[in-house]
């Protein structure tokens, strides 16, 4: 009697090829977050098979497991090389994306010291200010070329502050000016895109565009229908249903009382798997093709929605997320965005992986 979480890898697979298929360059997965609460490993073996060839992850230790499973793959690093060791990095043939002068230093001694060159992505700012090398880091590093000796610098890249806006100006400032510092790492690839990015047009794309929510099913183009599949569906059954008398309430606090006789349907599913308590009294869940309610408060364990209006029954499956209600619109309701609504997801559901 408990949820199910049922991941569509074929959709993932779909997916992929969708994004892939907007430009001529390479297309990477952004797997980060243990694939934004999906399964690195499930997800990074099917992409894999999908013919994807570039991972990025944001920790060390998520790239060295998905190193386990993906033997062939380039497998880079969005944090970088901070607070480790470069032997970390070498032991997993993992590639540091590299966006700081003290983050390049100890890459480069990593080289001197194996008597080779050693990739890498350098992460260029341009207005994220978050990570990434600033304007005077690089003038520092185009004064003094021995500051990059002996690292292969595979890929240039940026971050968009507002890929999801297409009206928003910031995007060809941002790409304005990432094509002008990359024209002096002449050998390197350019990438730019997250999944929003893809959409902007060919040149947002560029060499490498690094994709991760649209693989997921989240609307990379919020302002229109999304192209993507959905790749996950929530069900979890009903526990007990109990009638209400008018003036009965449900749950903590009574925060929804029955205007008429009523019955709630409880299931196991509640904050501690990710099903956010602000959802209390405001969420939608689905009976077959009926939306149904959630009444009263969410709790760590418990959700209760309303299914007076619906012949439903313990053990009947009620829809939490899915083709109907899917990450986006719950998001919504939960004032978050898609990604929060995957990436919470709890341990406490049992899996089903299908379609690949
Ligand atoms: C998370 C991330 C991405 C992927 O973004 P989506 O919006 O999920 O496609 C790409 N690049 C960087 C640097 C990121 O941190």
């Amino acid at each position: 009697m408990t949820a199910l979480l049922e991941i569509d890898l074929g959709a993932v697979q779909a997916n992929w090829r969708t994004l892939d298929a907007l430009h001529p360059g390479e297309t990477a997965a952004v797997v980060k977050a243990d694939a934004y609460g999906l399964g690195a490993a499930q997800v990074g073996q099917a992409l894999a098979a999908a013919g994807c060839r570039t991972f990025f992850t944001a920790h060390l230790a998520e790239a060295a497991a998905l190193r386990a499973v993906l033997p062939k793959a380039r497998i880079a690093v969005l944090n970088g090389l901070y607070r480790h060791d470069a032997a970390d990095f070498l032991a997993h043939d993992l590639v540091p994306v590299l966006g700081a002068l003290e983050e390049i230093a100890p890459w480069r001694d990593a080289a001197r010291r194996l008597g080779r060159a050693l990739p890498c992505f350098l992460h260029l700012e341009t207005g994220m200010n978050r990570l990434g090398l600033t304007a005077r880091e690089l003038a520092l590093l185009w004064q003094d070329a021995s500051l990059l000796e002996g690292l292969a610098v595979d890929v240039v890249m940026t971050h968009l502050v507002a890929a999801d806006t297409p009206q928003d100006e910031t995007n060809e400032r941002q790409a304005t000016l990432f094509f002008e510092l990359a024209r002096r790492f002449p050998g390197a690839r350019t990438s730019l895109a997250n999944s929003s990015g893809m959409f902007l047009g060919a040149k947002f794309c560029a060499d490498l565009a690094r994709p991760g929510a649209a693989l997921y099913g989240i609307n990379p183009t919020p302002g229109s229908g999304n192209p993507m599949r959905q790749v996950v569906t929530l069900t979890a059954p009903i526990l007990q249903i109990h009638e209400l008398e008018p003036g009965e309430t449900v749950g903590y606090s009574g925060v929804w009382r029955a205007a008429r006789p009523s019955r709630i349907a409880t299931v196991g599913v509640g904050y501690a798997d990710g099903y956010h308590r602000i959802l209390s009294n405001h969420a939608t869940a689905y009976f077959d093709d009926t939306p149904i309610p959630l009444v009263g408060r969410v709790s760590m364990d418990l959700t209760t929605f309303d299914v007076t209006d619906v012949c439903a029954n313990p053990g009947d499956r009620l829809t939490l997320l899915g083709a109907r209600h899917d990450a986006d619109a719950l998001a919504a309701q939960a004032q978050t965005n898609g990604y929060e609504i995957l990436t919470s997801l709890g341990h406490r559901y049992q899996r089903r992986y299908i379609g690949a």
